[in-house]
C-alpha cells in the first residue's frame, strides 16, 4: 500500500514525501481509513510503530477543510493526551511536519515549566493541542482552555499514563470534552483498566493491533548478566570500555539511581547525562541532544523520561535494573532493533531481581541468554566479618581482564537459581561457606 491510496490531501502528500515516508506503516494502514471515517478506535501499538502519523495523518486530513484560511479564528480542534512532556513534544513535531503545507496550529503544554508562554500561545488561538494530564487541568480550571469545539480526542499511551496514576485525570479530561467527539486510544498493552477505559468512554471503536508486545523482543540480541546488586556499576564501566560500547542507552529504575550511574561513569572518565522528571526541561534537552550527536556515549533514563525519546537505530540498551513491570522490559528494548536494524539489549539482574526475570521471560516466550565468566558475577560466598565487599573479585574468574567481559551460557538453571555450577571457583567457594548459612550482600 502507498499514501496515494489513502485519498490524503495533496497537501499531506507533500509533507509526509518530504519526511521521506516511502509507505505507511502497517498501524498507519489499518488505522487511517478508520480514523479518516469518523469511527473511534482502540490501537494496540508502541512506539516506534509509527503510531504518531497514524493518528496525526487522518486528524489533519480532516481537519484542514474545517481550519481554513489563515485568518479564521481558531478553536482546539483535537486534543491529544500524553504523559510525559517528551511524548507531548514529539507528537508536536510530528503534527507541525505534517501539517506544514495547511494552517494547522500546533501548541504543547506540560508541567514544570513556567505556565506564561503558554496561557500567550492559548490565547492566540490552536488547532491542535498537545498536553500532558495535569498542566491541562490546571489551565482548564483556570479559563485557559475551551474545548466546546474540539472534533478529536486522542489518549496516547494510555497504559502508561495509567501506570504514572494519571487514569483519574485522564477521566475527568474526558468529561470537560463534548460528547459527539471521535475518540482515540492508543496503548501498547491492554491491561484491564484501559479496557474499561475504552468501553466507557469510546463509541463502537474498532479496534487495531500491531505487533503484540511481546513480539518486539524477537528482534533483539538479548544478554543476561547475573551480577552482584553492589557491582552493576563497575560492571557496567567494564562492558561500556571493554566492549567500546558506543551510543548506549541505560536505564535505571529510579531517579536517584540514574544520577548515580552518571557519577559512578564519570568517575571512571566516561561522560553521560541523566533524563528524569526531576531534571528541567532545558536540561534533559541538552542531555538528549548531546546524546543524539555523539557528543557523549551514553544516555541515562527513567522509564517515564524516556518515552518519546524518538532515536532511530539504538545499537545498544542497558537494563541497568531489571523492571518489575515484563512490559516496560520489552518497551525498552524496542528501543533498540528498530525499523530492522540489529541491536543488543544488555540486563543486569541482580538475586533480588530474579523474580523479575522469571516473569519477563514468561511475557516474551523465551529463555535470555546469560552471559557467565564476566567478573562481577554474585555468589553464595558469606562475608567474613569485616570483609570489604570488594574481596571475592579478585583473581576470581580466569576471563576477569578479556575484552567482553564473559562468555554465553547454554546451561542457564545453575545461574538462575543461585546456584554456581559444579567445577568453577565460585562453586568450590559457594561450597566451602555454605556451613554460614547467612549472605553478605
Ligand atoms: P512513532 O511510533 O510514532 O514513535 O514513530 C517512530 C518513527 O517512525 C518516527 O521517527 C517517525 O518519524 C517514523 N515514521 C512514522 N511513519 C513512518 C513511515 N510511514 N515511513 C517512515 N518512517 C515513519
Amino acid at each position: 500500500m502507498k499514501f496515494e491510496d489513502l485519498n490524503l490531501i495533496s497537501q499531506l502528500q507533500q509533507a509526509l514525501a518530504d519526511e521521506g515516508y516511502e509507505a505507511p506503516t502497517p498501524i498507519q494502514q489499518q488505522a487511517i481509513p478508520i480514523i479518516i471515517d469518523g469511527k473511534d478506535l482502540v490501537g494496540c501499538a508502541q512506539t516506534g510503530t509509527g503510531k504518531t502519523a497514524a493518528f496525526a495523518i487522518p486528524i489533519i486530513n480532516n481537519l484542514h477543510p474545517i481550519v481554513g484560511a489563515a485568518k479564521k479564528v481558531k478553536y482546539i480542534r483535537t486534543l491529544v493526551v500524553t504523559p510525559t512532556r517528551e511524548l507531548a513534544l514529539q507528537i508536536a513535531t510530528n503534527f507541525d511536519a505534517y501539517a506544514k503545507y495547511t494552517n494547522i496550529r500546533t501548541l504543547t503544554i506540560f508541567g514544570g515549566v513556567n505556565q506564561n508562554p503558554q496561557v500567550d500561545q492559548l490565547k492566540k488561538g490552536v488547532d491542535v493541542l498537545v498536553a500532558t494530564p495535569g498542566r491541562l487541568l490546571d489551565l482548564h480550571k483556570q479559563g485557559f482552555i475551551n474545548l466546546d469545539h474540539m472534533h478529536h480526542l486522542v489518549l496516547d499511551e494510555a497504559d502508561q499514563m495509567l501506570d504514572m496514576g494519571f487514569i483519574n485525570d485522564v477521566k475527568k479530561i474526558i468529561k470537560l470534552t463534548p460528547d459527539n467527539r471521535q475518540t482515540l486510544l492508543f496503548s501498547a498493552t491492554m491491561p484491564l483498566p484501559i479496557r474499561e477505559l475504552a468501553d466507557s468512554f469510546l463509541t463502537k471503536p474498532e479496534y487495531v493491533s500491531v505487533t503484540p508486545i511481546s513480539s518486539t523482543a524477537e528482534k533483539v540480541k538479548q544478554h543476561m548478566y547475573l551480577v552482584g546488586k553492589e557491582d552493576k556499576r563497575k560492571l557496567l564501566y567494564h562492558l561500556i570500555r571493554n566492549e567500546n560500547l558506543n551510543n548506549v542507552l541505560i536505564f535505571t529504575r529510579t531517579k536517584h539511581g540514574a544520577d548515580n550511574v552518571v557519577k559512578a561513569l564519570k568517575k571512571h572518565g566516561v561522560e553521560s547525562g541523566a533524563i528524569h522528571g526531576d531534571k528541567s526541561q532545558s536540561a534533559r534537552q541538552r542531555v538528549l541532544d548531546a546524546f543524539k550527536n555523539k557528543e557523549i556515549p551514553a544516555l541515562v533514563a527513567t522509564d517515564i523520561a524516556a518515552r518519546g525519546i524518538d532515536i532511530e537505530s539504538l545499537p545498544y540498551v542497558i537494563n541497568f535494573d531489571l523492571p518489575n513491570i515484563p512490559e516496560t522490559y520489552v518497551h525498552r528494548i524496542g528501543r533498540t532493533g528498530r525499523a530492522g536494524n540489529s541491536g543488543l539489549a544488555i540486563s543486569f539482574c541482580g538475586r533480588d531481581e530474579l523474580p523479575y526475570l522469571k516473569d519477563i521471560e514468561k511475557l516474551i516466550g523465551q529463555k535470555i541468554k546469560v552471559i557467565d565468566g564476566h567478573p562481577y558475577p554474585y555468589s553464595d560466598e558469606v562475608k567474613p566479618e569485616g570483609a570489604k565487599p570488594d574481596f571475592r573479585n579478585k583473581k576470581k574468574n580466569p576471563n576477569n581482564n578479556k575484552p567482553g567481559g564473559g562468555s554465553v551460557s547454554n546451561n542457564n538453571s545453575g545461574a538462575r537459581s543461585g546456584k554456581s555450577k559444579p567445577g568453577n571457583s565460585n562453586s568450590r567457594k559457594s561450597a566451602e561457606s555454605k556451613k554460614n548459612k547467612k549472605r553478605w550482600y
